[in-house]
Parts: C-alpha cells; structure tokens; sequence
C-alpha cells in the first residue's frame, strides 16, 4: 500500500470504498476499490474473487483496466485505471440533456463492451449508469463486474437476485433461471431511454412472450396498455434509435437484440467511431 498515496474518496459501493491514489513512483493516477473482510468472514469474498478473474482476462479500450490487487491481512484492495467520472455524475452535471451525438458514441461504446464480454462468454449482470465510467476525452467503460460471472461452464441455475432492480428485465422479475447475455442488453435498453419504461410499453402479452407464464415466479397481473408509444418517451430520439430501443427492451428475452447485431444496426450508419 505504501506503492500509492491515496487522495480523496470518489465512491461508497456495496462491498466497500473506491479512492482517488497516485503511485508514488510513477505518479500514475489511479482508483483503489477497497474491499473490508470482516473478522467472522472466510477470507475474500467470492463476489471480489469473481470480480478479479473476470477482469484479468477483460482486456478492451471499453472496459476498465484492472492494473493490481493488493491482499493484506484484512483488506483486499484493487487498483484500476481512473476514470473522471461515471455515467450517472456525468447525467447530473448537464441536467440530462446529453446531445444525440453523445448518447449515440456513449451507446456504442457500451455496445462495444458488451460484445465483447458475451464474445468471452462474460455477463456483467449489474449495469447502470453508476457503473459506467465517462473519461474527460469522452471514452466510456464498463466497470464493477462484482455481480458477473462465467456462463460458459454448465450452470444450471443462476441467482435471480441479480441486476439494480430498475434495471431488470422481466424474465428475471419473474424468476428465469436460464437467462444468458439478453439479460445486460435490457439493462443498455434501460439506460439508452434514461428512465425506467415498465410501465410506459404495455404489458406483455403472451401472444408476445409464450412462454412467459410457465416462469416460476409468474404471476397474473392487470393488463395495462402501451399507454403511449417511443416517440413520447424519447421525443429527441431519431426514428432509428428508437428502432433500436424498441429491439433492446423486448420483454421475450429470445427476441432481445444482441450487442453484436446492435452495432450493425442503421442507429449507427453515421456513426464514425473515434
Ligand atoms: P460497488 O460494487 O461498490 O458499486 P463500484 O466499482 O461500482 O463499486 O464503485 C463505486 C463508485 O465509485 C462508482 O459508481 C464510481 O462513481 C466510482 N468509481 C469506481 N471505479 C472508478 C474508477 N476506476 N475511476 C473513477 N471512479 C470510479
Ligand atoms: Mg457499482
């Protein structure tokens, strides 16, 4: 630890404190993510564990770089490349009111890293605007991958309790077990339209979704009406964006759009990436 002088704190989390440090040596600015290990705790908590060897093998311009971990007798500590600010700060500091050339660079980013976890077979399972990182030249990353995990190794059951509630799609509400990497492309689909839009599409109706009410933790719920279409929700969205949102919040996580096929889509033909 004495590797880094620590500055000031930029974040309180779940699992501990995330400091703003310099290297004494390189003067390399950097965030620490410390993680507490209480007396009565096994050692490391399987979630830092996780998070650690996911993040090793991630290596890509949008996700953010894991440099060092540091493990003293109670406290784990991890070192990442720093970031200015995350998506949620950076909404705040305008008011919301992102340019469409903003929201369409930061949307392909995020696109970007996605496709290339679920390309290593990685679901990050907790995105968010506080989990996105904005850098001041405008880059974005994917950061706190605590919750993700492997899915390529044979799994039958993973946690329902997964995923900011806001941010979770309906098949997890109601408690598929199966679900793959349709479950982060809700989550982009969610903070694409910057709010919360459960209520504003309708229900879904099982002409839609077949097999919706065969999910464990279905139940029969009052059918409400798409009270008002995309162009109301997202009025400065252009035509093809809101094509793009539609195919990212389908509720039959089969009929989600993967980040792959979303980053051929006509949303960004005029998109020049930097
Ligand atoms: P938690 O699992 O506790 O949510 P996060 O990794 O999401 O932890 O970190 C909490 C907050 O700290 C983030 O929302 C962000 O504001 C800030 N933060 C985390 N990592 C960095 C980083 N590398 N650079 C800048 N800020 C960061
Ligand atoms: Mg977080």
């Amino acid at each position: 630890m004495q590797k880094y002088e620590k500055l000031e704190k930029i974040g309180e989390g779940t699992y501990g404190t995330v400091f703003k440090a310099k290297n004494r040596e390189t003067h390399e600015i950097v965030a620490l993510k410390r993680v507490r290990l209480d007396d009565d705790d096994e050692g490391v908590p399987s979630s830092a564990l996780r998070e650690i060897c996911l993040l090793k093998e991630l290596k890509h311009k949008n996700i953010v770089r894991l440099h060092d971990v540091l493990h003293s007798d109670k406290k784990l500590t991890l070192v990442f490349e720093y970031c200015d600010q995350d998506l949620k700060k950076y909404f705040d500091s305008c008011n919301g009111d992102l340019d469409p050339e903003t929201v369409k660079s930061f949307m392909y980013q995020l696109l970007k890293g996605l496709a290339f976890c679920h390309s290593r077979n990685v679901l990050h399972r907790d995105l968010k605007p506080q989990n996105l990182l904005i850098n001041r030249n405008g880059e974005l990353k994917l950061a706190d991958f605590g919750l993700a995990r492997a899915f390529g190794i044979p799994v039958r059951c993973y946690s329902a309790e997964v995923v900011t509630l806001w941010y979770r799609p309906p098949d997890v509400l109601f408690g598929a077990k199966l679900y793959s990497t349709s479950i982060d492309m809700w989550s982009a689909g969610c903070i694409f339209a910057g709010l919360y839009p459960g209520t504003l599409l309708g229900t879904p109706t099982e002409e839609q979704w077949q097999t919706m009410t065969k999910l464990p933790d279905y139940k029969p719920y009052p059918m409400y009406p798409a009270t008002t279409s995309l162009v109301n929700v997202v009025p400065k969205l252009s035509s093809t964006g809101r094509d793009l949102l539609q195919n990212l919040l389908k509720c039959n996580p089969v009929q989600r759009i993967s980040a792959e096929e979303a980053l051929q889509h006509p949303y960004f033909a005029d998109f020049c990436p930097p």
